[in-house]
């Protein structure tokens, strides 16, 4: 019998919703099938690649066994993209309940909101959408699902695998345990205490001033929610800018957007120190300071500290030696087709890929199967990658940076929409932002695209199929878009597009045959 939490919950706080939560992802009282002699599949981890590979090789007709040793659903269902988005959604109600008046002339809203309720709604929803992910659920598909130890999974052969004492021989192995919060070697810290996305979504109390440290995605998401639910917020990061890995002028609106929002930026900072004083914790940083000189001194007093600055992969422990499976501080070394140095052996997920995101595990895992039990050469480098920073305003991007591009040897062309353009998005207030597509200069090829936007990341899917099925700025020029919406960026951008197209020749053309029809009357 497993026990997720070690004798403890294993999420807090251990009310009716996290009950509920548990009892379809880790259910306390069950029991380990006695295994196959042999299974097509072992799958370890039961995050988003760990299930969609089960699911889908079960499916095939597969004999699949799934480990998981903490909660199935992984960080995206427990403590990810699901809670985050949750909190996200209430943080933005206020935020529009406070603007109201002075942006629509609505009714005045004063006063804090009820952080509590806000939480509870995030963990109602996440439990009934934990039904997805269950033991039961999977079980039901045919996958022979094995839960705990807290210790997890461990190959013991090149063809085997150990869980709580039960041994799992395989033909084909998955490795899908993703990653965890890095810690940075800070003096004081451990001390001092900090939150990482495994314990901030347990907060029931808002702390009165946070300190966010990193400006990544995460960082800066959750840094705008607690600003919004009324915390003061000091968002800490090295970088002289938040989002590094984004266009600079995307990463420049959500930087001026986290300030409207009251977040301090403490930018291009090293991190000294943390000490507890009287009940509070400081921060002690250093900027623009060198090898050879002194920075200047400076320091962030709060309640609580956040920690995001990194995924570590999840490499440790799983016995990878004994089944000759190489690895790296990056995680599990992977060839283009996602096998690793065992030939038996494949992975997918965050343990084994540069793209940190739910929906490339969950492609990643598509290609795992056909390439594990089929034979297949799918690869993931011929993957068209979105992302979404889920911000007020969202930043969504696909395909390859410009900058990559250009290092890559490719001449690339630009093209820049200002959403203020729209009609909808002045309508909306919501008209900050732009839509950027990078083309191969000369070429009716798109190669990516950055959209910073209210809604960038459900807008951005025109532009992930054109990618993927190869269709042009001249092919979208024609699609009639519904008005008015902000989602007419993209035509915009094709129209544009295509007038930059009509060169100095066509257009003296065109000049010349208007005018003969104009002498002749026509
Ligand atoms: C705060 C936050 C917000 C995010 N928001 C988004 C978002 O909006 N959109 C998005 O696309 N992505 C988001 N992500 C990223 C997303 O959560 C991950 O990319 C995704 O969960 C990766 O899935 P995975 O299956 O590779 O790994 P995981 O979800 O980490 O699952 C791995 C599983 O393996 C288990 N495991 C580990 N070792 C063992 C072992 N030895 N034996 C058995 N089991 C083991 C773990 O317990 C875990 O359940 C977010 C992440 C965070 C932290």
């Amino acid at each position: 019998m497993s026990d997720p939490g070690g004798g403890r919950p294993p999420i807090l706080p251990w009310d009716e919703p996290n009950r509920k939560l548990v009892a379809n992802v880790h259910p306390p009282g069950w029991r380990n099938p006695e295994p196959a002699d042999s299974y097509h599949l072992v799958v370890v981890g039961a995050g988003t690649a760990g299930l969609v590979t089960a699911a889908g090789a079960a499916g095939l007709g597969a004999r699949v066994a799934l480990v998981e040793r903490h909660l199935m659903g992984g960080d995206c269902l427990n403590v990810g993209c699901v809670p985050s988005k949750g909190i996200i959604r209430a943080a933005r109600a206020w935020h529009e309940a406070r603007g109201a008046a002075r942006r629509f002339g609505g009714p005045e809203a004063a006063g804090g909101g009820d952080f509590a309720a806000a939480m509870a709604r995030m963990r109602r929803i996440r439990a009934g959408i934990s039904r997805h992910d269950s033991a039961e659920r999977f079980q039901g598909l045919g996958v022979d699902v094995f839960l705990g130890p807290s210790g997890g999974a461990q190959f013991v052969a090149s063809d085997a695998v150990e869980v709580g004492g039960q041994v799992l021989r395989f033909r084909k192995a998955v490795i899908a345990t993703g990653g965890r919060p890095a810690v940075p070697p800070v003096e004081g810290l451990e001390e001092a205490g900090y939150l990482t996305n495994e314990t901030v979504f347990e907060l029931e109390r808002l702390p009165p001033r946070l300190a966010v440290i990193g400006g990544g995605p995460i960082g800066c998401e959750l840094a705008q929610t607690f600003a919004r639910f009324g915390s003061e917020v000091t968002l800490l990061d090295m970088a002289p800018h938040v989002l590094p890995r984004e266009d600079a002028d995307a990463a420049e609106v959500v930087q001026r957007a986290l300030a409207r929002d009251g977040v301090t930026l403490e930018l291009g900072v090293e991190i000294r120190g943390v000490e507890v004083r009287a009940g509070e914790k400081a921060i002690r940083f250093e900027r623009g300071g060198g090898a050879d000189r002194e920075g200047q001194a400076g320091e962030v007093a709060c309640d609580e500290i956040l920690l995001s600055v990194g995924r570590s992969p999840n490499v440790e422990g799983l016995g990878l030696e004994a089944a000759g499976v190489e690895y790296t501080r990056k995680g599990v070394s992977v060839d283009d087709r996602l096998r690793t140095s065992n030939r038996r052996i494949f992975a997918a997920g965050d343990v084994a890929s540069k793209y940190q995101f739910t929906h490339v595990a969950d492609a990643l895992a598509r290609i795992a199967i056909q390439n594990a039990l089929f034979h297949g050469r799918a690869k993931a480098s011929d993957l068209v990658v979105p992302w979404c920073t889920y911000t007020s305003p969202e930043v969504a991007h696909v395909g390859l940076p410009a900058e990559e591009a250009r290092e890559g040897g490719l001449d690339v062309e630009t093209v820049t929409i200002p959403l203020a353009d729209l009609d909808r998005a002045l309508l909306d207030d919501e008209a900050e932002g732009f839509l950027r597509v990078h083309l191969r200069a000369g070429k009716d090829r798109i190669l990516g695209a950055t959209l910073v936007a209210a809604h960038a990341g459900d807008m951005l899917g025109e532009l992930c199929l054109a990618i993927t099925a190869g269709v042009g700025l001249g092919k979208i020029a024609s699609v009639i878009h519904p008005y008015p919406t902000q989602g007419e960026v993209v035509k915009k951008a094709a129209d544009a597009w295509r007038r930059g197209k009509l060169t100095p020749f066509v257009k003296r053309v065109f000049g010349w045959r208007f005018e003969v029809l104009t002498r002749f009357g026509v």
